[in-house]
C-alpha cells in the first residue's frame, strides 16, 4: 500500500500499526510510543493508524532482516 506521508515528503509504503509493530519486533505499545516521540511516521486512515515503513527502516536496521526473514518461518521464531 502506496501512500502520502508528509514527514517525508513523498509516496511511502505503509504498514498497519499492528504489522509494523509485528515486522520490526518492537511490540505494538513502544511501537506506539515511538510514533508518539516522532521517531515514527504515522498516517491517520479510516482503518486506523499506518506506518510509514521508510521511517520505520530508519529506526531499526533489523527492519530489513525481518523482511527477508518473514518468508522463513523458522526466522520469526528468534527475533527477540
Ligand atoms: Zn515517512
Amino acid at each position: 500500500m502506496r501512500r502520502w506521508c508528509a514527514a517525508c515528503g513523498a509516496n511511502q509504503h505503509l504498514l498497519t500499526a499492528e504489522y509494523a509493530a509485528y515486522l520490526s519486533g518492537l511490540g505494538l505499545p513502544q511501537l506506539l510510543s515511538h510514533i508518539e516521540g516522532g521517531q515514527l511516521h504515522s498516517v491517520e486512515a479510516p482503518g486506523g493508524t499506518l506506518v510509514c515503513l521508510e521511517s520505520l527502516c530508519a529506526l531499526t536496521s533489523r527492519t530489513r532482516e525481518l523482511t527477508l526473514s518473514f518468508a522463513r518461518p523458522e526466522g520469526l521464531v528468534n527475533t527477540k
